[in-house]
């Protein structure tokens, strides 16, 4: 069994998402891009997450060979590889149906960037992708044509939201932000309207953010 890490890390975020309910039974999917040109690991489709283990993800490669795993992948396999196809810094994949989210994606209005933390994590509105059925190439077009050259989020019309991340935390992370953040637009909205922010802010909040986290203080001795 190939590609450990990355198995450890789709596992993970597909028990994550289950256990955060952004997702109800089987539904939502998780991939990852392997440090081996042309080939990525995915949840099979319809598993029990809590049930699901390591070996049970899989390994697939750009003409959709399956080369490691014993259950179907992923119908939404083609949404998945056409992304790693076509956007080199996307590392991971994180599709769920979580609520608030998938209300501004039946209404089909796009989520505003109203929080700091939108700005920071995701750093764009999220618009809705065209209607195309779920596990259909069309979709995978419809999304990617939305997700364009640098977007990191966008809303399935009519059914819920993906996230493209450079890593599987920042995936996950995306996730939790958008979905926070559909949440308080409809808070706002009942308290009279939500305010975006300027897009100069919104530049500004993402790239300071880039160097957010945690940093020693340099004692002199
Ligand atoms: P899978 O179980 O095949 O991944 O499908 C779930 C889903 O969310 C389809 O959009
Ligand atoms: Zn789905």
């Amino acid at each position: 069994m190939r590609f450990l890490e990355e198995r450890r890390q789709v596992l993970a975020a597909a028990r994550e998402i289950s256990q955060s309910g952004m997702v109800m039974g089987t539904w939502g999917n998780v991939s990852m891009r392997c440090p081996e040109p042309e080939l990525m690991l995915i949840t099979p489709s319809g598993v029990d997450y809590q049930l699901m283990s390591m070996e049970d993800m899989v390994l697939l490669d750009s003409s959709y060979r399956i080369r490691e795993g014993s259950y179907k992948p992923s119908i939404e396999t083609p949404l998945h590889m056409e992304i790693y196809r076509n956007r080199e810094g996307v590392k991971a994949i994180v599709h769920v149906h979580s609520i608030y989210a998938s209300s501004f994606a039946v209404a089909r209005k796009s989520i505003p960037v109203i929080l700091e933390e939108t700005a920071q994590v995701v750093g764009h509105e999220v618009p809705v992708a065209e209607y195309a059925l779920c596990g259909t190439q069309a979709l995978a077009t419809a999304v990617l044509d939305s997700l364009g050259e640098d977007r990191r989020a966008v809303l399935l019309a009519n059914h819920g939201l993906l996230a493209a991340g450079v890593s599987m935390e920042d995936a996950l992370r995306i996730c939790y932000v958008v979905e926070k953040t559909a949440q308080i637009a409809l808070y706002a909205q009942e308290l009279g309207g939500a305010r975006t922010l300027e897009s100069a802010e919104i530049v500004q909040l993402y790239q300071k953010f880039k160097s957010y986290g945690p940093s020693k203080i340099v004692k002199e001795e």
